[in-house]
């Protein structure tokens, strides 16, 4: 029998309805790792051991009593910090928020609760999620599971990094630009980013409000499908939310009639590894029936510049609330409101999360409005009419998830070229479109590679199972050794 921690989600929870394993047994193995491996690893800003313990001692009450179980019952899930479990911290990785407790429950960590997943802890991140490799976190850096001085990639990066070194079999991300599939590209795991309104927002803190959006992380592709089915529900708290019941994510290994667009002018400058990997996916994906054709998405070349200007935008009004009084923490030495206000942000925020504000502020102030706000509000929409044009010849399109593999902490000062990690997913979040990153192979420091498949609107479930044909027919998910009980603990 595989050691528990090898297992995948839909495997833990059959050995568990089946009584092959208690939730308790589940729990205290997972809780283990976390105490094992954390330390180096940095994923959790906090674990939640006395409420997992307490869920799994009634799981296995309830499952004596032959009482119906639900599809994640005793399946571990740490849930990214900036996602509300009501009485627990919300910190979002930043100073402002290290007090402060949510007084409610996010609807996805709620929907996961209601089928009997086990909430292991809260995830590191950068702070309000602005980053690319969880370096902006205020608490520490999270690190690769694959090589302890490489990022994680980000703003997910606890989640991916909990998920690669199995220390939860799934996780939650938020992806406003790319923070579910590019740590998951740079960790060797699945990450999904729903269509737009797919799941609800409704707890999670919001950094640019039209394009966040929730979804799962794992090590398998069905799992994934397994969590959507869970989270993908509308909900009355977020007027964005679709109004539809969830897809059932029907998987098969067959891509026979699908047609794959890959936007090859948009593609010109790939790095020669990505290039190779990327070529090498594409023969995969044909060889498993799929025809491809090329697409134009040229415009594409501006979305780094567009997302920078409406996410800085709209972060800069979410972020308004934060001011010492209503949230987090105050400033104790100001005396009037105004000191309140600026002595409070000044503590609180970090470096990047001002930058952010006030890039936000300066493209929204009236002498610029029309220049950058509008301006890249326009050029959305001209994206988005792009993506619709391309979806004429083809069914999804496929894009590598990141222009390189991980890069060592500390390595990437320069802002803009950080910013350009994201080129190749924030376009999924202008367009609103559900994008998922799947491993597909190593670079030359043997460190894992992904692709991503980007479907139309609301064409989820066919996107998740072009990913599992995919998934299947690579077999490049792997663990990295340092984790497995077997290799020798970093
Ligand atoms: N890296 C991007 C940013 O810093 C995306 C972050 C995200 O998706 N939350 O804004």
């Amino acid at each position: 029998m595989k050691n528990l921690y090898q297992l995948t989600a839909t495997e833990l929870r059959d050995a568990f309805a089946k009584g092959e394993v208690t939730a308790s047994a589940i729990a205290n193995h997972y809780l283990e790792r976390i105490r094992r491996y954390d330390k180096e690893l940095g994923a959790f800003l906090e674990v939640l051991e006395p409420r997992m313990l307490l869920k799994a001692e009634a799981l296995d009450k309830k499952r004596a009593a032959g009482k119906p179980l639900g599809k994640l019952a005793a399946v571990p899930i740490a849930i990214k910090d900036n996602m509300h479990i009501a009485g627990e911290m919300t910190t979002c990785a930043s100073r402002f928020l290290k007090n402060y407790r949510a007084p409610f429950d996010a609807t996805a960590v709620r929907l996961l609760e209601e089928q009997d997943a086990l909430l292991i802890g809260k995830t590191n991140l950068d702070e309000f999620a602005m980053g690319s490799s969880t370096e902006n976190s205020a608490y520490f850096p999270t690190k690769n599971p694959w090589n302890l001085h490489c990022t994680p990639g980000g703003s997910s990066g606890g989640s991916a990094a909990a998920v690669a070194a199995r220390l939860a079999p799934i996780s939650t991300g938020s992806d406003t630009g790319g923070s579910i599939r590019q740590p998951a590209s740079f960790c060797g795991i699945v990450g999904f980013k729903p269509t737009y309104g797919r799941v609800s927002r409704y707890g999670l803190v919001a950094f640019g409000s039209s394009l966040d959006q929730i979804g799962p992380m794992a090590y398998s592709v069905k799992d994934i499908a397994l969590s959507m089915e869970a989270m993908g529900h509308p909900c009355p708290h977020d007027a964005t939310c679709l109004d539809f019941p969830p897809e059932s994510y029907l998987l098969s290994r067959d891509l026979k009639d699908v047609k794959l667009g890959i936007p090859t002018r948009f593609l010109e400058k790939l790095q020669p590894e990505i290039q190779k990997n990327f070529l090498k996916s594409i023969d995969l994906f044909r060889s498993l029936g799929a025809k491809t054709v090329e697409v134009n998405l040229d415009l594409l070349q501006h979305a780094v510049a567009v997302y920078y200007i409406l996410s800085s935008a709209e972060a800069s009004t979410n972020l308004a609330r934060f001011d010492g009084i209503r949230y987090g923490i105050r400033a104790q030495k100001a005396k009037t409101l105004e000191e309140i206000y600026e002595a409070s942000r000044r503590e609180g925020f970090g470096r990047e999360v001002k930058k952010r504000i006030m890039l936000g502020t300066y493209v929204l102030s009236a002498g610029f409005q029309d220049a950058y706000y509008k301006k890249a509000q326009k050029v959305r929409a001209r994206m988005i009419e792009a993506f619709e044009i391309a979806y004429e010849s083809c069914d999804a399109i496929i894009l590598p998830s990141t222009p390189t593999g991980a890069f060592a902490l500390s390595s990437i000062q320069d802002p803009i070229a950080m910013y350009l990690q994201d080129i190749y997913t924030i376009p999924a979040n202008l367009a609103g479109l559900p994008a998922i990153s799947v491993p597909s192979g190593f670079d030359l420091r043997n460190l894992p590679l992904g692709i991503q498949i980007i479907g139309p609107q609301m064409c989820d479930a066919a996107v998740v199972r072009y990913a599992y044909a995919f998934e299947q027919a690579s077999q490049c998910i792997r663990m990295p050794p340092l984790f497995t009980e077997s290799g020798s603990a970093p």
